[in-house]
């Protein structure tokens, strides 16, 4: 069959160069193998080259080669030979499944993405602390700091004090990360930045500026006396929800409805699923794959029966 081809125009060739030769370049084989022999359970995600995205999900954001094939909550693996299997056969991306991550004495993953070099630096130092030399993962943007949380903490992808001050996102509960030798759409190759270096424990002062709620608070306030002054304090917290969703970049979009779609069920707040509904799509997401997130969620903290 046909041999090693070079994708025509200028951003083939960038490709290709990206792509080879590097002593950091590996396949997404590879980076799976590497990943799993280290205790990071992987399932495929769609790759770039692909002609069309083989995400599972109905519409796709136009992302290029971060969506899951599988459903990955539950179909991950650790296993050599089913990732031979998968990523072997063909382009697809590795990715870790955050929530399935278990490392010494149980504690689970968290995983920080910074969306520049250095961002999580920044507020380490802003906030008079240091980052701790900890497993990176290199992205095309930035990178994936790979940090442990005691298992009693439960975390999501929210950013709590971080909110607006952090150049990026964390992962962590119900979520996944692109891993090494997966392929951007910009031909970039993730790698792993020390292949020596494990994850560390995550420092106390990220754990609970985490745990913190965001800045809803500021939110509330403005809005108290606003058009609804009679309203309650259960609506202005739905509008803090609203808010975060409307607040969303493309594609974080559904991670943050699923965020905010947890928290009002967990206070029980049916009356929320519309309002968050509405923002979502006002946000840009397909209707139906936003009422599935929303369902998703209510039916995760057992709202509803
Ligand atoms: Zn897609």
């Amino acid at each position: 069959m046909s041999g090693k081809k070079s994708a025509p125009g200028a951003t083939g060739a960038l490709r290709d160069q990206l792509d080879g030769g590097s002593a950091h370049s590996v396949t997404p084989l590879d980076g799976a193998l590497w990943l799993i022999r280290h205790g990071f359970p992987v399932f495929p995600c769609d790759h770039p080259r692909t002609p069309r995205c083989t995400g599972l999900h109905r519409t796709c954001d136009g992302s290029r080669g971060k969506h899951p094939t599988v459903a990955f909550t539950r179909a991950w693996t650790l296993d050599e030979r089913k990732v031979h299997e998968t990523f072997s056969r063909g382009y697809r991306n590795p990715a870790v499944a955050v929530g399935a991550c278990s490392g010494p004495n149980g504690v689970r993953l968290l995983v920080v993405d910074s969306d520049r070099p250095g961002a999580i630096e920044d507020v380490a130092s802003a906030r008079g602390e240091q980052w701790p030399a900890t497993m990176r993962v290199l992205t095309a943007k930035g990178h994936h700091d790979y940090l442990w949380v005691p298992a009693t903490l439960k975390l999501g992808n929210g950013l709590g004090a971080l909110q607006g001050e952090f150049d990026g996102d964390v992962r962590a509960g119900n979520a996944y990360v692109i891993g090494p030798g997966a392929r951007h759409a910009s031909g970039f190759r993730y790698v792993v930045d020390d292949p020596e270096r494990p994850p560390v424990l995550a420092p106390a002062w990220l754990l609970d500026a985490l745990v913190t709620r965001p800045h809803f608070e500021a939110r509330r306030t403005r809005w108290r006396d606003a058009s609804h002054p009679a309203a309650g304090q259960a609506s202005r917290s739905a509008r803090g929800l609203v808010a975060f969703v409307l607040d969303s970049r493309p594609g974080q979009r559904n991670n943050r409805l699923f965020w905010a779609a947890c928290r009002a069920a967990e206070d029980g707040r049916e009356d929320a699923r519309e309002a968050l509904l509405s923002a979502a799509v006002q946000a840009g997401l397909d209707e139906r794959e936003a009422a599935a997130t929303i369902r998703s969620a209510y039916n995760r903290t057992g709202a509803t029966t």
